[in-house]
């Protein structure tokens, strides 16, 4: 069985004081024995404190990206070690909107991708399809190039550990969600490429998360697809009572 990941991707909200806040209301009610696996992805400048606010409890903290090199001459950068050496869990890699804004690409995304496992993080590594490319049918084909690519190069048993969400660029922060039929069958077929690419066990195990316009009323409609299991969410992440009923509603 694969556990749940419920991870909330804060994007370029809060300040250090509102992080802290919401660490605080949120860690202790989050049930030790929980079935589902609890991230926060924030920006760089909260990891440290969050990940010492969380500390014993059942929240792991994410980056939302981070440079593919270990060290080097890359003004403004954040590397894999540096995150790794403050405890960080997880990092977010290819996000939509890192490859919309900041050139990200399937080779980048590939080269994080195999940089965070040699450093000790699990990558979310996400792909998802332009409006333009669901209207015209291309989904499937766009959505298996970019995993494939994001992927290249890795172990079957590192492809098992890894998270991917699927989020349909149409549908973030739109209000405008998937329907949990629509994205269990693009998740589905993303299950295929992976056992067309590593094996039939590899893809049993990856864990594919949902992403878009989650929200606590809808979420339990998505974990219910066979496909699915877990979602990363903008938005309803922000609020703590919010992001509170998304783990309840999991
Ligand atoms: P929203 O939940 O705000 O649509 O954002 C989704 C997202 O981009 C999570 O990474």
């Amino acid at each position: 069985m694969r556990k749940p990941i419920i991870a909330g991707n804060w994007k370029m909200h809060k300040t250090m004081e509102e992080a802290v806040d919401f660490a605080e209301k949120v860690k202790g009610l989050v049930p030790s024995n929980a079935q589902v696996d609890t991230v926060i992805c924030a920006p760089f400048l909260f990891l440290d404190r969050l990940v010492k606010e969380v500390s014993g409890y059942n929240v792991k903290i994410g980056a939302q990206t981070m440079h593919y090199e270990e060290k080097g001459a890359y003004t403004g950068e954040v590397s894999p070690a540096a995150l790794k050496g403050i405890a960080v869990s997880y990092v977010i890699i290819g996000h939509s909107e890192r490859r919309e804004f900041y050139n990200e690409t399937d080779e980048s995304v590939n080269k994080k991708v195999l940089s965070a496992f040699r450093n000790g993080l699990l990558p979310i590594v996400c792909v998802g399809e332009s409006l333009e490319q669901w209207e015209n049918g291309e989904t499937n084909e766009h959505v298996g190039s970019q995993v494939k690519k994001a992927l290249q190069g890795l172990t079957k048993e590192q492809v098992k550990d890894l998270i991917i969400a699927y989020e349909p660029i149409w549908a973030i922060g739109t209000g405008k969600s998937s329907t949990a039929e629509d994205a269990n069958k693009v998740c589905e077929h993303i299950r295929q490429v992976i056992e067309n690419s590593f094996s039939k066990e590899a893809a049993d195990s990856v864990r594919i998360q949902y992403g878009g316009s989650v929200k606590p009323e809808n979420i339990r409609t998505f974990l219910s697809q066979p496909n699915i299991d877990g979602a990363l969410v903008g938005g309803a992440s922000l609020d703590p009572d919010s992001f509170l009923k998304l783990l309840e509603a999991s």
